[in-house]
């Protein structure tokens, strides 16, 4: 059964497939979502396949994304951006009933809005994972709102 962690990122990838075109083709309903499983991207289009992430976060104001974002494990994600490869980000913002789509091109991110968090403690379920999380205060006026 999937965690209620898992139920929010996919309702926000569900969200972007229904609602928003593709910021590379333009075409609609033609975003679709990638396995659960499949690493580096959320969302494949399925005309151009252009490829993004998508991040979904409670907040309590959708007026403007949050500073800081937790994200998912750090080591894939550094060595992207020791290879120079960055993804659009969607970042989807859900209040009750009130929501917010933002996106940030691949073009304005940059290593410093990529902070790696301590590794978990020898007796943590998963020992030595380490995560990272998203500071968005450098970059907050680079996101275009587009719901
Ligand atoms: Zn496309």
């Amino acid at each position: 059964m999937a965690t209620a962690k898992q139920e929010l990122g996919k309702r926000g990838e569900q969200l972007i497939a229904k609602k928003c075109a593709c910021p590379r083709c333009k075409r609609s309903q033609t975003l679709k979502l990638l396995p659960p499983n499949f690493k580096c991207a959320d969302i494949i289009c399925d005309f151009c396949g252009y490829l993004a992430q998508v991040k979904t976060q409670n907040v309590k104001d959708i007026q403007k994304p949050p500073k800081r974002v937790l994200s998912a494990a750090w080591k894939p994600q550094s060595e992207r951006m020791a290879a120079g490869i960055y993804f659009p980000l969607f970042l989807v913002l859900i209040n009750g009933k009130e929501i917010a789509v933002y996106y940030l091109p691949s073009d304005l991110q940059k290593p410093e809005i990529f902070k790696a968090r301590k590794a978990l403690s020898a007796t943590a379920k998963r020992a030595g994972w380490q995560g990272y999380y998203y500071d968005f205060a450098s970059v907050q006026n680079y996101f275009v709102r587009l719901i």
